[in-house]
């Protein structure tokens, strides 16, 4: 039988799916599960790691017994993940010793803090690429292992291990015999020195965490074992962290290429190519995919917190709309807004201003406003949020950015997209495929299979659509000065 497909597992943060690709890219099939999500106190989020992994075997098996493709059929399987999400489970048993704490959980504010005191807030930023946050997976380790009841002597013994999502997977799919991750999800633990690419003994003695709980580092297309399934072994070719397999996905192996997943929140990502850069701007650096026998890249990244959410806020919170695609028609339907921005900080402001304490506000209100003209400003700030990024990212790489790859449920609004297009007077470049993170995985595993050359993995990537800049300089100067006026007034108001 020939291996005509490819198979992503994509575990996220709020569920959990099996995807089947053909050998163009397309879809043949996929099968979802909702995840349970656990609130035990305010700022903590957990999942259950048995479900995370129960979840994923019965939707892997599903999906293979509705397309009827058998099992032979497959070449490979690759694996993207949310990323940080820390699990520390039982070398013998293979039993996790307490739920996984999810990325957003912030319960490891004092441990961080700690490391501050000691100083070491540049030499986090200067070997792991990043700012010393709860976010991260060493400080929610090192919390597993002051909390519970005996895990320090334990973990000091060699009895327990340390995954990111990726590495719990495999280690259950393979019955115990991998204990492995990638580049992109080691560079997301502040444990790892992604100058070196080898675990920072700095750091893991900062923390008291044995160097014999982490698993073994490996090139983002290569051999993570494999999964046996009704007699048939198929390899685990693919491995990557949600956002570095989307820009995987949008053709991001080559240096200069960004992308914006435009969700709930937006993720930036620019592949700055093989040189280490440390952002002057805001913007934390991590490792894209790497690829067998090529340089490891690195990856620019900035967030913003709210993107399309500020969309749920004008449809829950101010009842403007009832769904977020009408927005579209409302943008559509009125003349190019004069001096009115919505500063949506509801969560303070993120890259590049960093500013935890703004509140959102409005601006330019005047009595011919109504509102859609709410409406359209609301959804140009994501535009103009981006723009934001996306300058710290030009500044420090010292590169022009020209062309941006779009995804994520809000890239769906032709008229965001086109205003995105004037405002950083660059080609948007959306593609039809819209689960370019699954298929970013997907990738590296046909990579390794030989299913794929990486000029195919170019040519699977389909454009639904490019928008190209229509804005005059003069206005998109103007346009953009006044969003710049809008965020210095916001933080003033709280300083004042
Ligand atoms: P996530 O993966 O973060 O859950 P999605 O990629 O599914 O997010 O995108 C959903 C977000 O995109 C929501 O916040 C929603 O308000 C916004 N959104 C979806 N469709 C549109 C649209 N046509 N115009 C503007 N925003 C949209």
């Amino acid at each position: 039988m020939n291996n005509k497909y490819i198979i992503a597992f994509d575990q996220g943060t709020t569920s959990t799916r099996t995807i089947i690709f053909d050998t163009q890219g397309n879809i043949q099939g996929i099968s979802k599960k909702e995840l349970t999500q656990y609130y035990p106190q305010s700022g903590w989020v957990e999942h259950d790691p048995n479900q995370i992994y129960n979840d994923q075997k019965e939707t892997f098996e599903t999906v293979l017994k509705e397309t009827g493709i058998h099992p032979k059929e497959i070449a490979a399987i690759g694996i993207t993940n949310q990323r940080e999400t820390t699990v520390v489970w039982d070398k013998e048993t293979g039993e996790p010793v307490y739920n996984a704490i999810v990325w957003l959980d912030n319960r490891t504010q004092d441990i961080c803090q700690t490391l501050k005191n000691k100083g070491l807030e540049t030499y986090v930023r200067e070997h792991t690429g990043l700012v010393i946050d709860a976010y991260f997976s060493g400080t929610k380790l090192k919390w597993i292992l002051d909390t519970i009841k005996g895990a320090q002597e334990k973990a000091d013994a060699g009895q327990l291990l340390f995954g990111t999502i990726d590495s719990w997977l495999i280690y259950k799919f393979t019955n115990g015999k991998q204990h492995v991750t990638d580049h992109t999800n080691a560079s997301r633990t502040m444990l790892y020195n992604i100058k070196d690419l080898k675990w920072d003994d700095t750091l893991l003695a900062a923390l008291d965490i044995p160097k014999s709980m982490l698993p073994e580092v490996k090139t983002s297309s290569s051999n993570f074992g494999s999964v046996t399934y009704k007699d048939t072994t198929i390899p685990i070719y693919g491995v990557a962290g949600d956002q570095q397999a989307a820009l995987f996905g949008q053709g991001g192996s080559i240096e200069g290429i960004a992308k914006n997943t435009y969700g709930t929140g937006c993720f930036l990502l620019l592949n700055n190519g093989k040189d280490y850069v440390s952002s002057k701007n805001g913007l934390i650096t991590t490792l894209a995919c790497s690829l067998p026998n090529e340089p490891t890249h690195y990856a620019l990244e900035g967030s913003i917190f709210i993107g399309g959410a500020s969309i749920q806020w004008l449809r829950d919170k101010m009842l403007l709309i009832n769904e977020a695609k009408e927005t579209e028609a409302i943008c559509n339907s009125i003349p190019p807004l004069k001096d009115l921005y919505v500063v949506p900080a509801f969560a303070g402001l993120g890259a590049p201003y960093w500013d935890a304490n703004a509140k959102g506000a409005i601006y330019g209100i005047t009595l011919d406003i109504g509102k859609n003209e709410i409406i359209k400003a609301t959804l140009e700030a994501l535009a103009y949020q981006t723009k934001d990024v996306i300058k710290a990212m030009e500044e420090d790489s010292g590169k022009a950015i020209t062309t941006l790859k779009v995804d994520g449920g809000a890239s769906a609004n032709n008229y965001l997209m086109q205003f995105q297009s004037d405002l950083l007077n660059v080609t948007v470049d959306r593609p039809k495929m819209i689960e370019i993170t699954a298929l970013g995985a997907a990738m590296l595993a046909g990579l390794k299979a030989g299913v794929w050359t990486k000029k195919d993995t170019e040519s699977i990537r389909k454009i639904d659509h490019v928008f190209s800049p229509k804005m005059d300089t003069k206005t998109r100067t103007e346009k953009y000065a006044g969003w710049l006026t809008a965020i210095r007034r916001t933080k003033t108001f709280n300083e004042a």
